[in-house]
């Protein structure tokens, strides 16, 4: 006899979603991504993007997709275990550690993925994981994957991690304390020396997720942990290339024999494809483009200061932010999506970001500034924002 399969419950949730105000409308960009974007017709200003230096269309990473593309294809065949490796990935690796500054590093399909390779195989059942509360899915994920006991410590704060591995002291097993380097909601960076210093003293492992710090921490981007000079006292650092780099994929990097073990051990380097070639080429230039020049890095940074002076100045909350990263607080979610619908009205596309990705009555719009605007570009986002704002009396 067949069973009936019951997906009642996908309706249900998705009405519920609807019901709460917690469905996501996705938007489609008809143009490539930029300063300013085209939806629905319309162009827009484009405060969303993790596109933080512009290279997403830059004519050098396009040109190297192309070259590479008519000297080596698009797929990789196959997993680098049973198909071999491409020589394009091992070029891009070798210029990622160089970087970065560590021995070696290891292409994955995205930073994601860089953290569900790295966290399950450094550690498992009966082991111990110690995971800053706000730390990203991914991260989450990758900790839930390993099936080792995870502990949260308070949000930045080296003393409760201290106090968690006190506690769990004499234990005996492997322990690795992780965190994003910068955190991607409110901007503000890991106080990784301290963190480094308490893992150093229990035994521990240390990582750090620097997703929202290359490309804008550091001399010329290399990251956060150039930024605090604690090269070589970091075991294990994630990266993605999916934003500042403005391309896709992800990576690990480290020490050369953490690598090694890593390409034998982490599914995702065993189980799944590799990068495309248009991707690892793109990817290239997109190194090359940073090794030469701190330019874009410093023109990300006086726009995020300036953004963020003028909203300042008009009454608008920017939390807690050290970096480009820019929340404007709202609280109410059904407010924070009023004021993304005013400022679409007024062409800015950017998007409020409510529970469950930050806690409930912290709903907020998160402006992404990047190198690519202009003065011009960002008066116009703050001449909106005071309108918008204005109506809806978040400021006076
Ligand atoms: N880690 C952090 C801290 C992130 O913010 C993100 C992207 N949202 C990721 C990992 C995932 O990176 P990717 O988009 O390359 O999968």
């Amino acid at each position: 006899m067949k069973v009936a399969v019951r997906m009642d419950f996908v309706t249900e949730e998705l009405k519920r979603l609807k019901d709460e105000g917690l469905y996501t409308y996705i938007r489609t960009i008809e143009s490539p991504q930029g300063p300013w974007v085209v939806i629905e017709g319309r162009k827009v200003l484009n405060l969303c993007s993790n596109n933080y230096l512009g290279l997403c269309n830059e004519e050098r990473l396009k040109d190297k997709a192309k070259k590479y593309i008519d000297q080596y294809g698009v797929g990789p065949g196959a997993v680098r275990t049973i198909a071999g490796t491409m020589s394009v990935h091992i070029e891009l690796e070798k210029k990622l550690a160089a970087f970065k500054g560590t021995e070696a590093a290891m292409l994955v399909q995205s930073g994601f993925c860089a953290n569900l390779s790295a966290i399950p195989a450094l550690v498992g059942k009966g082991d111990l994981i110690f995971s800053d509360e706000l730390n990203h899915a991914s991260i989450i994920d990758g900790c839930r994957l390993s099936r080792a006991e995870i502990v949260r410590y308070k949000h930045n704060d080296p003393d409760d991690l201290e106090r968690a591995l006190k506690e769990k002291e004499g234990t005996n097993c492997r322990k690795l304390v992780v965190t994003d380097g910068v955190f991607s909601m409110d901007g503000d960076i890991a106080p990784l020396p301290e963190l480094v210093e308490v893992a150093e003293k229990y035994g521990a492992m240390i990582m750090v997720d620097d997703a929202h710090g290359e490309g804008v921490l550091g001399r010329r981007g290399r990251g956060i942990v150039d930024h605090f000079d604690l090269h070589g006292r970091v075991d294990v650092e994630v990266g993605t290339l999916s934003k500042a780099f403005g391309v896709m994929g992800g990576f690990v990097a480290g020490k050369s024999e953490l690598i090694e073990y890593l390409r034998q051990k982490a599914r995702p380097n065993l189980f799944s494809s590799a990068l495309t070639v248009p991707d690892v080429a793109a990817n290239i230039a997109a190194v090359e483009i940073l090794q030469e020049s701190g330019e874009l890095v410093e023109k990300l940074w006086d726009n995020a200061f300036y953004f963020r002076a003028r909203m300042g100045e008009l009454g608008f909350d920017t939390g807690h932010t050290q970096t480009p990263i820019t929340p404007v607080m709202v609280g109410e979610a059904t407010l924070a999506k009023e004021l993304s619908m005013k400022l679409f009205e007024r062409n800015v596309f950017a998007q409020a970001i409510a529970f469950p990705t930050v806690p409930k009555g912290k709903a907020r719009i998160r402006v992404m500034v990047s190198a690519s605007h202009t003065r011009d570009d960002l008066d116009y986002a703050v001449s909106a924002f005071a309108e918008a704002g204005k109506e809806l009396g978040i400021i006076g």
